[in-house]
């Protein structure tokens, strides 16, 4: 489903990844695993298509991404969470919630904001209020649930439960194991290994190489 072969990224002069290679099938959850600095995020930003430059192969549902812009990438269902979440922050949650339900779709944004409020029930109490005023660990959550409500097909998170607290690190963990287990396709970076024990693969990014072959977990 997702294929990538030979990936490199630089930052001016400097290489960030290293003929990187890995397949996301279908319905997987797959983890990526790495120190700070060894490429999580420049990985999923040169899947998304905002991060720096890159060479190399993404194939996405059988189509080569090379020279897409990010824009053309969610169209085609690749959905991004970025580490420092990227809200709207003077909006309040429904206004985050909305503006990213897709022109032309209120049919079906209707039933995924129904859906992503399921999922994160602590949202309903909060919906008017500016995601300003929220906890980092909310945001976050907002952050996701965002995310969901352009139905992607590929969900891609970095270290979405990195630096929030331990009852939301719960909440997100359990959300994203309720994705899974609905078969929501998803690559997601993390250091602390809360989802890792769940995931059907571990990746290990090092200095921006890829270990080895993917390693066998079990899924859950
Ligand atoms: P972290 O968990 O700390 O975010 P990471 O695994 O996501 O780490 P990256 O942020 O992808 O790692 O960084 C990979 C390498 O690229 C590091 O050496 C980092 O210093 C470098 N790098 C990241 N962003 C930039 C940038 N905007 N300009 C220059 N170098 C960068």
């Amino acid at each position: 489903m997702l294929a990538v072969c030979g990936l490199n990224a630089w930052y001016g002069p400097a290489q960030a990844l290293f003929d990187v290679g890995f397949t996301v099938n279908l319905g997987e959850l797959v983890v990526l695993q790495g120190l700070n600095g060894a490429g999580k995020s420049t990985l999923l930003q040169a899947l998304i298509g905002i991060g720096p430059r890159v060479e190399g192969q993404i194939v996405w549902d059988g189509q080569a991404l090379r020279g897409w812009p990010a824009h053309r990438r969610a169209r085609a269902g690749l959905g991004f969470v970025a580490e420092d979440r990227r809200l709207f922050t003077g909006l309040t949650v429904r206004e985050n919630l909305w503006i990213a339900a897709r022109a032309g779709e209120q049919g079906s944004a209707s039933d995924q904001f129904a859906k992503v409020l399921a999922l994160f029930p602590s949202l309903q109490a909060m919906l008017d209020r500016p995601a300003s005023q929220m906890s980092g660990g909310e945001q976050q959550m907002l952050a996701l649930a965002r995310t969901l409500m352009t139905s992607p097909r590929l969900l891609l998170l970095d270290e979405p439960c990195e630096g929030i607290a331990p009852v939301l690190v719960q909440a997100m963990r359990d959300a994203l194991l309720a994705l899974a287990g609905e078969g929501v396709t998803m690559l997601v970076a993390e250091q602390n290994r809360i989802l890792a024990g769940h995931a059907h693969r571990v990746l290990q990014l090092t200095s921006g190489h890829m270990d080895g072959p993917p390693s066998g977990q079990g899924a859950g």
